[in-house]
């Protein structure tokens, strides 16, 4: 049974918290002033008799104040019975009684009045009381004045404290309440909005058809959807999908964060679902969309952790199915959850009736990219004619959400330029700041001619051997450093086959080397710039021998399946060597092509020298030996 069903309303909870909160304020006030009066008793305990005489009433002897002279002449004639000091004032009791006071002049800093530094033998000499006492000097009015201040000054952390604790009380209150204020929009946006996601479309149009007319399904006894868990990498379109659905159908679109449901407060976070819930029923059709579900889909295992922080989160997910199970099939409202692991949502919030459809979105094909990059080109000015193909192929692994950055980026580069359209250089420019990380770095004004030139050839050759050996499509070249990369090669399979074929391995692990190769045919040695090229290079070597079954030593058998005690370092040395072999096999191809086609070599790293950058035609045309025939 739900435990959140049992618990008081949210305004009964309300009040408790502020009660809760004053009585806090109160407490910390009454601590305060008994340490005070603690401190106070306790220093007064420490007094002496003559000192505690003055003490209490010293306005009786303040009322009578005395010129220091005649102070000093009764102290000589020996008609002082005590004397009580207070910095320069002095209290005084005459033999006969009278009560009386003076002020000492102040003489400055150091400096001990002539009689205040005599006081102590005088007291000896003529026998009266001395003692130090602690007295206000100053009139009523200035005493309350300073009571005031005194107040204030204990006040002060009180205050302090009473704020902070209102101000959380408020922002807890605005959270609460900002569920309930929260519009609901109605999307324009529709599937056709959406490129590519084509299962989630299809799945999402039958959510569509019963949320138009829910009353046709329930005729026939069709349960109603209820849930439904986008899952998928971030970017990849499930807000934007989750608002085609609502604009599909004509239905209101709620949009909350997992998180929105956490809270300091203990039962706040049920308000906001149960807010939530009521708003969405009230602006019925309507979608509630709630992204990083996971945020609140966590169930704890049952252990609690200090401070109550997963019963809470087990009670939001309570009230979350509670509103959910107590849908009738009319109320139209479907709750949309988006994550980026299915797998970290509550296995009691995945059941039937529940969040029990499950959509997948995934990364664009190359043909949805083109579309994108048409579809975001087309909403700037951009120069006609780009070869969108290949862009698409160059922003492999880009999500939508990337793609549409990356256009903006480019516009953003044009601006800077002093450009009034958005030409393919700039795309580019922008993609491979989104790719390798950053901007051009600063390295660029550190390195030498001569290291440039290295980086010329070490980046042609590995383009020449993609090209010769077909390892991929070469779309671009680039000696600019960026990130910790100080040249790149782009080359993009021509389509994106999850397979790879042996021909193709061993052409990748040619075009690996061949930056490496190149160098040493150039400057006759190598540079540490092959340092990532070789590991890469070495990772797909030991796995072609150890897994993928293109090894003589292994045959069929992939190290992957074969238990580790088994793998002693017999087997690990024919692992590596063999490995070894494949490598060296793949640089004796690599430096055969580059040997054979170094005019090609040596053009693309001329070209490179003079324009950074070369792609498109140019490069095409030095790739094929093109140029070279009609140079
Ligand atoms: P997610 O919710 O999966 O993180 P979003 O829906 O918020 O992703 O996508 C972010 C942006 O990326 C959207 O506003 C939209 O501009 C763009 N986008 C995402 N997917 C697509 C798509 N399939 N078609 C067109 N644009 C998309």
């Amino acid at each position: 049974m739900d435990s959140a069903s049992n618990s008081p309303s949210p305004r009964l909870r309300q009040k408790l918290l502020i009660a809760a909160a004053t009585a806090l304020v109160l407490l910390g006030a009454l601590f305060l002033s008994r340490l005070q009066e603690r401190t106070a008793s306790e220093m007064q305990a420490r007094k002496n008799a003559t000192a505690q005489v003055f003490e209490r009433a010293p306005e009786q002897w303040l009322a009578h104040p005395r010129e220091a002279s005649e102070f000093e002449r009764s102290v000589r004639a020996g008609e002082v019975a005590a004397v009580g000091v207070s910095g320069p004032v002095v209290l005084y009791t005459d033999r006969a009684g009278h009560q009386l006071s003076t002020r000492l002049i102040d003489c400055g800093f150091n400096c001990k009045n002539e009689l205040g530094s005599h006081l102590g033998e005088l007291s000896l000499a003529q026998g009266f009381a001395l003692t130090d006492i602690d007295v206000d000097p100053r009139t009523a009015g200035q005493r309350l004045i300073q009571s005031l201040d005194h107040a204030m000054g204990v006040m002060a952390p009180l205050l302090a404290f009473v704020g902070v604790a209102g101000l959380l009380i408020w922002f807890q209150m605005r959270g609460t309440l900002g569920a309930r204020t929260r519009l609901a929009e109605k999307p324009r946006t529709r599937f056709d909005d959406v490129i590519g996601a084509d299962e989630a479309k299809k799945a999402l149009r039958r959510v569509a058809a019963f949320m138009k007319d829910p009353r046709q399904y329930v005729a026939v006894g069709a349960r109603a959807p209820r849930g439904v868990l986008l899952d998928g990498p971030p970017g990849t379109g499930k807000t934007l999908l989750t608002k085609a659905l609502a604009g599909e159908c004509g239905a209101s679109f709620i949009s909350v964060d997992g998180s929105h449901f956490s809270s300091m407060f203990y039962g706040a976070g049920i308000n906001k679902v149960r807010e939530l819930f009521k708003k969405a029923r009230e602006a019925a059709p309507c979608i509630i969309f709630i992204d990083e579900i996971d945020g609140i889909g966590r169930r704890s295992s049952g252990k609690e952790a200090p401070g109550g922080g997963e019963q809470e989160q087990n009670r939001i997910i309570n009230r979350l199915l509670v509103e959910m199970d107590g849908f009738s099939s009319l109320d139209n409202v479907v709750v949309i959850g988006a994550t980026n692991h299915v797998d970290n949502v509550d296995e009691a919030m995945r059941r039937p009736g529940r969040f029990d459809l499950v959509v997948r979105t995934s990364l664009p094909t190359a043909p949805e990219r083109e579309q994108l990059f048409g579809l975001y080109l087309g909403q700037v000015k951009a120069t006609e004619g780009m070869d969108l193909p290949s862009i698409a192929r160059t922003a492999v692994g880009m999500s939508p959400a990337d793609i549409a950055n990356c256009v903006n980026r480019a516009a953003a580069y044009a601006a800077e330029a002093g450009e009034t359209r958005v030409s393919q250089e700039r795309v580019y420019q922008s993609l491979e700041t989104h790719q390798l990380g950053g901007e051009v770095s600063n390295t660029k004004s550190v390195i030498t001619p001569e290291t440039l030139r290295r980086i010329a050839f070490h980046e042609s050759g590995h383009a020449l051997v993609a090209h010769v050996l077909d390892a991929g499509s070469v779309e671009r070249v680039s000696i600019e450093p960026r990130g910790p990369a100080l040249g790149v090669t782009y080359v993009t399979r021509p389509n994106e086959e999850p397979l790879y074929g042996e021909r193709e391995l061993r052409s990748r692990l040619a075009m690996m080397l061949a930056g490496r190769e190149a160098e040493l045919i150039a400057f006759g040695n190598a540079s540490s710039g092959a340092a990532d090229d070789l590991k890469r290079a070495s990772e797909l070597a030991t796995n072609m021998i150890g897994s993928l079954g293109f090894g003589k030593t292994f045959g069929l058998l992939s190290m992957a399946g074969v238990p580790r005690e088994l793998i002693g370092p017999d087997v690990q040395k024919s692992l590596l060597d063999e490995s070894r072999q494949l490598l060296e096999a793949a640089q004796a191809e690599c430096r055969r092509v580059l040997e054979d086609k170094r005019e090609r070599l040596e053009a693309l790293a001329e070209l490179l020298l003079g324009q950074e950058t070369v792609s498109g035609a140019p490069l095409k045309d030095v790739l094929s030996g093109e140029a070279l025939a009609t140079a």
